[in-house]
């Protein structure tokens, strides 16, 4: 093979690649929409199988029996399936308890997202708050209302929900037919025609969808039919038509309805990642400089998973590929350190078949066991030139602690930790002259990210803390430093430092925030993005 074989083969993987995450709020359906996802793809064949029938709940969360009984390839971090000609990549984002600077992270690390929502629902916070972080991005979003199958809001509510919060127009592609609760099919506005859905036996199997003229639907649908086509006019002629340039530009939405746990919609969400979302592009260096797909193998750590147990060290780091090929046991080079990096033991995340296991191209996602020398934002390079990717973005907290050593004698240890544990981007460490060094406070997107940090600051470097929780949820950036002092002087509201040289003023609450606003009015708060920029 010549050289020029093997950048065309890696163009040609890197524009067959979806590398995608879905973005919703706990209990909106993710699990059985990535489950309904592989059902199509024929990863699997039955959903639920894998942990009988009791309760469809977190089968798919628990990916490594799934991977064991079905041969498909996932890591804790990414499930990657092969569908129609394209090599599919779904990167998980941590919902519930899990919820930290991780989930945001990994966005970072796709090409696209699937807002998710719960028909009844609408958008949610978590939601909210992972759509502030791909618009940031410039991430571009295809929206599934899920649960149609339930009682729920109407649609058209539904859809001015996505326009009037956070101004992403919706540009329908399919409409509901019969309310939430009712669901008889969709009008496809591709063509006009009635798509049907037949449900299977506990929607275990892919559901048979049946076409049928718009003569033949109002004939045999009536006031239900005539209803969604109206409604769905009302839309497209109101900004809503579908244009993809639109979608790119991440400044509209297509929207599908179906429910996942059925498994209607799910088929056409597959086709339109194939057909519509973006394949990998050249990744911009620290400098803003492209590295072109077929350059030299590339790749950053989006994620670090350590072993909580302390008798088994293991840690295992998550890259997303940027450009080149990954080959196992190739010998990288981690661009912080510039120390080499061998890749001996990679998690099988690859394809289903034994050829492809050990390649990986732009996209995909390889975890690399054993790499206790990785950090989170790390940059991977082999050859020349080097890269540097940018580094952590830091996240707008929403859990604040004081940290101090249970153990005063080891205070020299807890500086050493602490500042280790926030340069890993672990927690944020926030500091201000009135606390003074000693006490630093620890912020967290998640509260699991102080669990995390105690557990490493007590086995890692031998100094148990003291975590002691500050009422703050409201939290704003300062816009000028001079207004520090009102701040500080209010009962229940400070002003804290962060590494990256932001002011954070934090309040007991919002209503609290409006009292201070109220009483100086001059007083320059901005909103804080999910992403600090
Ligand atoms: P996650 O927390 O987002 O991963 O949500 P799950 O996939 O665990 O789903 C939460 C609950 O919603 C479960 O009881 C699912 O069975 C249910 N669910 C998911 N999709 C649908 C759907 O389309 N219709 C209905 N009625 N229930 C659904």
């Amino acid at each position: 093979m010549t050289a020029t074989d093997g950048a065309q083969d890696v163009t040609h993987e890197a524009r067959r690649r979806r590398s995608f995450a879905v973005i919703s709020h706990p209990d909106a359906g993710k699990s059985t929409l990535t489950e309904a996802l592989a059902l199509h793809a024929r990863v699997i064949s039955e959903a639920g199988a894998v942990h009988g029938k009791a309760g469809r709940r977190g089968v798919v969360s628990d990916w490594m029996s799934m991977e064991q009984a079905r041969g498909i390839s996932i890591t804790s971090a990414a499930l990657q399936f092969e569908y129609r000609d394209c090599v599919i990549n779904l990167l998980d984002t941590p919902g519930h308890a899990d919820f930290s600077e991780d989930t945001y992270r990994v966005l970072s690390a796709v090409d696209s997202a699937v807002m998710l929502l719960d028909a009844a629902k609408g958008l949610e916070p978590q939601t909210l708050k992972l759509f502030d972080v791909c618009r940031h991005r410039g991430i571009p979003v295809l929206t599934f209302i899920n649960k149609w199958d339930r009682p729920g809001r109407e649609a058209l509510e539904l859809c001015d929900e996505l326009l009037e919060r956070i101004e992403l127009q919706p540009m329908p592609l399919t409409w509901p037919v019969g309310v939430a609760g009712q669901f008889r099919g969709v009008v496809d506005l591709d063509d006009g025609a009635f798509v049907r859905y037949e449900r299977t036996a506990g929607g275990a199997t892919v559901a048979p969808e049946y076409r049928m003229s718009p003569d033949d639907a109002e004939a045999e649908v009536g006031e239900d039919w005539t209803r969604a086509v109206e409604e769905a006019e009302l839309l497209t002629s109101s900004d809503g038509e579908f244009d993809p340039t639109r979608y790119e530009d991440a400044s509209a939405t297509p929207v599908l309805f179906g429910a996942a746990v059925l498994n209607f919609g799910v088929r056409r969400l597959l086709d339109l990642l194939i057909d519509l979302a973006p394949a990998p592009e050249p990744r911009k260096d620290a400098d803003g400089a492209p590295r072109p797909l077929d350059g030299e193998f590339s790749a950053f750590v989006f994620k670090v998973q350590t072993g909580m147990d302390p008798a088994h060290r293991d840690q295992v780091a998550f890259a997303r590929v940027c450009s080149g090929v990954f080959e196992r046991g190739m010998v990288v080079t981690n661009a912080t350190t510039k120390r080499p990096f061998a890749t001996k033991y990679v998690q099988q995340v690859f394809g289903q078949q034994r050829s492809t296991m050990d390649t990986a191209y732009p996209g995909d996602v390889i975890g690399l066991v054993n790499a206790t020398a990785l950090r989170v934002g790390d940059t991977l390079y082999s050859g020349k030139p080097a890269v540097r990717f940018p580094g952590l973005p830091q996240f707008a907290p929403a859990h604040f602690a004081v940290a101090r050593p249970a153990d005063l004698s080891r205070s020299k240890q807890f500086r050493k930790g602490v500042d280790q544990l926030a340069a890993e981007g672990v927690v944020q460490l926030l500091r201000s002259d009135l606390r003074g060094d000693a006490s630093p406070v620890f912020a967290a997107v998640g509260p699991m990210q102080f669990e995390v940090a105690s557990h490493r600051l007590e086995h890692e470097f031998s100094c148990p803390v003291v975590l002691d929780r500050l009422p703050y949820s409201a939290v704003r950036r300062l816009g000028d430093s001079s207004q520090r002092g009102i701040v500080d002087a209010g009962r229940r509201s400070e002003v804290l430092d962060r590494g990256d040289g932001t002011e954070l003023a934090l309040f007991e609450d919002e209503m609290s925030m409006r009292v201070m606003l109220r009483q100086h009015p001059e007083l320059a708060l901005e909103s804080l993005l999910a992403e600090g920029d």
